[in-house]
């Protein structure tokens, strides 16, 4: 089969596309054939050789994906051959042609969500949810913004706190991009470039502030985001691409808190609870993930190149 393999630590161009064997489904693992790759900015930092997860090389990239189980390992009872699926984290790698889950990692996808959709799930949905329920705990009537509203993460996160009753202020950085936010159900959408933004949301919140902000780039937001907090407030740290500065008082004066957030240490129970969520969001229709791009399996650098340097207005999937 085919298959993006990385050789060696480095930019997007040390991906390169080789017949590799397809993978051979062990005990209580699910062999699928991959319709569509999901691509996410941690899958660069891996790849990049900078992130604290260094995979044995060479290794195929890929957390998510969308497909059909073709066969499935000694002891696997939720899923059979045929099963139209979506997988949050693969054994062998989700941008190639076939790919290889634990069992617990294959959820099914609703005959109505599309494979491009389905493989924009597993990080950036799960990543928004465990931010917003398990992290920061958020509560029908609270006011959340969302900062950086138009990307991967961001959508999810104004669909599912829409859904489940939440005031949703998004922020973005271009004119299309507050559109997308908007239409994916935002009370309000500002502008995160522009002057006074800050300003504009505690007006909005008639002065009081957010309950919670989801941040996708903390090293430029942080220190700004503690003064428009609601007291008791809660900011998730979701990205960060560097240092940040704060006043420890924004924080003590509110009795906020600021909660740090990684989906990889999510429990296997966690897992579960926040699959299961998604795919009654996806069966009543309130989850309706967004595919900015869709690009052939071959182009997996220009992917990354994509996903780093500009917006992509929702997920850049890969299509073998
Ligand atoms: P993405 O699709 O590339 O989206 C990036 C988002 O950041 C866009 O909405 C972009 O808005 C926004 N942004 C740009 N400048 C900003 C600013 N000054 N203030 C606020 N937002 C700004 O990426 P993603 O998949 O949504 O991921 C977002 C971040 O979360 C990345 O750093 C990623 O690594 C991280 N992440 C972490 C976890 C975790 O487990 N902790 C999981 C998934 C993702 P415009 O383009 O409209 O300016």
């Amino acid at each position: 089969m085919k298959a993006i393999r990385v050789h060696e630590f480095g930019g997007p161009e040390v991906m390169n596309g080789e017949e590799v064997q397809e993978p051979k489904p062990g005990a209580g693992q699910v062999l699928i054939t991959v319709h569509a790759a999901g691509v996410n900015p941690v899958d660069c930092y891996i790849r990049s050789g900078l992130y604290p997860l260094k995979p044995q090389l060479p290794f195929t990239p890929g957390m998510d994906a969308a497909g059909v189980v073709e066969s499935v390992g000694e002891g696997v009872t939720r899923v059979k051959a045929g099963d139209r699926v979506y997988v949050a984290g693969t054994v062998s790698g989700s941008y190639a042609e076939k790919t290889s889950c634990v069992e617990a990692r294959v959820f099914r996808l609703p005959q109505k969500v599309s494979f491009a959709q389905g493989a924009g799930l597993g990080v950036p949905y799960g990543a928004a949810y465990r931010a917003l329920f398990h992290r920061a705990q958020a509560v029908p009537g609270e006011i959340v913004l969302v900062h950086g509203a138009s990307g991967g993460v961001g959508i999810a996160a104004v669909q599912l706190a829409r859904a489940a009753g939440l005031h949703v202020i998004g922020t973005s950085g271009t004119e299309r991009g507050s559109l997308l936010v908007s239409e994916q159900g935002a009370h309000h959408v500002f502008d995160h470039h522009a002057t006074g933004y800050r300003e504009q949301i505690l007006e909005v919140t008639g002065g009081n502030g957010v309950d919670v902000i989801l941040e996708m780039l903390a090293n430029v937001n942080l220190g700004k985001d503690l003064s428009i907090l609601a007291p008791n407030g809660r900011v998730v740290i979701i990205g960060s691409r560097g240092t940040a500065e704060v006043d420890p008082r924004d924080a003590m004066r509110r009795d906020a808190a600021i909660l740090g957030m990684v989906l990889m240490n999510a429990s296997e129970r966690d897992i579960f609870s926040i699959h299961a969520a998604l795919g009654a969001g996806l069966e009543n229709g309130t989850l309706d993930p967004v595919v900015g791009k869709e690009m052939p399996l071959s182009e997996a650098a220009r992917a990354h190149h994509e996903i780093m340097d500009s917006s992509a207005y929702g997920k850049i999937v890969l299509i073998p």
